[in-house]
């Protein structure tokens, strides 16, 4: 699905002389080159503060507990994202509640979130779902009438905007995951919250150390999520191409847009005014399942994100929770196709020569 070998390897040399420099300096974890990272992405993405951790899914974690959600409270979060984002609401005691997605973009509806507000409802928790950001401006609407906090999920929006403004900034509150397939991934797990309030970013420092301001005096039950130095060079050396990396993407898709056009598909929709960067590039199909057999007998990689929407996952047992056909529906159809930045147009057109053979009639 990736190349992480061509992202990684014009950056080698500098990769491998800045970790030798993290040996030597024996600052293994929470230091300078983390900050660093934290600066750069705070001016990049117009947020006042930013705090690393280890992960896209302690973010998540990390921002719900600054906010104070726990036993009892609400979180409306999409059924159709990655289960990390209703796990994170799950670890902190509060219930998850399941949005259906809008049928062209795939992310949150706001008319479906505005249905399940109730007054225990805290927090909503938009995701921008394979790179397209998700409406804000309705969402913030529903956030600004019903008093409630908004913690966007970026893990899949690094460097996406509408009309300008990024992704992670909408939010009082933002999660950013680097794992390494992620736009801006690095070489194992790390993480970010994104906040709009010094007071919070504060907090999320404490937190994410064990509850501690100072060495063995903790003032609340925090966690270990830290950023390592090493992982923290990895990030630096890669963040410098982040936009080269995403035009990459862009224009990978409007390869896939040109050879897969007269094809019996759905093609990714684009909100006007949305950057969209194509974290993934996902296509309706019918006979998906056998589409990919078809691709994978010639050597192609494809997946599916997700073929289980959240709210019918074993873990909530076997009743669904809640109402999402749209979810239901593209857990049936989607099909997302290699993309990354250094994706060819013959690697392009040999994808769709495959698809266009293998598409029942
Ligand atoms: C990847 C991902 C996460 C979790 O990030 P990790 O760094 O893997 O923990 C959360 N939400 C979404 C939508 C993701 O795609």
């Amino acid at each position: 699905m990736v190349d992480i070998v061509a992202g990684f390897s014009p950056l080698r040399d500098e990769i491998l002389a800045g970790i030798a420099e993290v040996l030597d300096s024996a600052q293994f974890i929470l230091g300078p080159r983390g900050r660093q990272l934290e600066s750069d992405v705070t001016s990049r993405l117009g947020v006042p503060h930013a705090v690393s951790c280890a992960s896209g899914t302690d973010a998540l974690l990390l921002a719900l507990r600054a906010l104070q959600v726990g036993p009892g409270d609400e979180v409306i979060v999409p059924s159709f994202t990655f289960i990390a984002t209703a796990e994170a609401v799950l670890y902190t005691g509060a219930t998850p509640v399941f949005a259906d997605v809008d049928p062209l973009t795939y992310n949150m509806d706001p008319a479906s979130v505005e249905a399940l507000i109730t007054p225990k409802t805290r927090v909503i928790i938009p995701v921008h779902l394979y790179g397209q950001p998700a409406n804000m401006p309705a969402i913030m609407a529903l956030a600004e009438q019903h008093g409630l906090e908004i913690i966007e999920d970026c893990a899949q929006s690094f460097g996406a905007d509408i009309n300008g403004r990024m992704t992670g900034s909408f939010g009082r509150l933002s999660a950013v995951s680097f794992f390494p397939s992620k736009n801006l991934g690095g070489a194992g797990d790390g993480g970010m919250v994104l906040s709009q309030d010094e007071n919070l970013a504060a907090r999320l420092r404490l937190l994410r150390n064990h509850g501690s301001s100072r060495q063995y005096y903790h003032d609340e039950l925090g966690y270990n999520s830290r950023l390592d130095e090493i992982q923290a060079v990895i990030l630096n050396a890669r963040i410098r191409h982040i936009d080269v990396y995403n035009a990459g993407r862009r224009a990978a898709a409007a390869l896939y847009k040109k050879h897969l056009a007269e094809l019996d598909l759905v093609l990714p929709f684009e909100t006007p005014g949305h950057g969209h960067v194509y974290h993934q590039f996902t296509i309706q199909v019918k006979g998906r399942d056998q589409v990919r057999t078809a691709l994978a007998g010639a050597g192609i990689a494809s997946a599916v994100y997700y073929p289980v929407p959240c709210h019918r996952q074993r873990m909530f047992g076997d009743k669904p929770q809640g109402h999402c056909p749209v979810s239901d529906a593209l857990a049936e159809n989607v099909l997302s196709l290699p993309i990354f930045p250094e994706l060819q147009e013959e690697q392009v057109a040999r994808i769709a020569a495959v698809l266009r053979a293998s598409i029942p009639a």
